[in-house]
């Protein structure tokens, strides 16, 4: 946990090849490297369940691409993708709940970004009001 990837990676295919640190942990759990629950997989998003979840349904909505380091960088880049990733965000919530959620992309290291692979948290599950920012 906290290593940054490097900020010159190359590009192999579609995939963002970081020299120090290799392809992200969600990539590793896309192609099968590590074990991972996927409960989605798009032409251009993938959603698994979150190994320490902070909420009743604790999802993480991953774009395939690693050229986003974090919401800010994937809004400017393609926002449709971003689009995409906030509907696919509300499709999982009603599959697994009654359709309510949060979405939180934490955005850099001081507001707790340990991935620095863009991906949004789906929380649902009878949030309590008021509870943001708390942990
Ligand atoms: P961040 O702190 O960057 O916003 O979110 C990273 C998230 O990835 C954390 O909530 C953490 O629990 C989750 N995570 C880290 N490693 C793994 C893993 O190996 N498998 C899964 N499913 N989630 C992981």
């Amino acid at each position: 946990m906290g290593l940054r990837q490097a900020r010159a990676p190359h590009t192999v295919g579609e995939r963002r090849i970081d020299a120090v640190t290799g392809p992200s942990i969600f990539t590793r759990i896309l192609s099968g490297d590590i074990p991972g629950e996927i409960v989605r997989d798009t032409d251009r998003l993938f959603a698994i369940r979150d190994i320490a979840p902070q909420a009743p349904l604790h999802l993480l909505v991953i774009p395939k691409t690693e050229e986003y380091r974090n919401v800010a960088e994937l809004a400017a880049g393609d926002p449709g993708l971003l689009a995409e990733l906030v509907a696919l965000a509300g499709e999982l919530a009603a599959e697994h709940g009654d359709g309510d959620f949060r979405l939180v992309f934490n955005t850099g290291e001081g507001a707790g970004q340990t991935v620095f692979h863009v991906h949004a948290h789906v929380l649902a599950g009878a949030l309590p009001e008021g509870s943001l920012g708390q942990g």
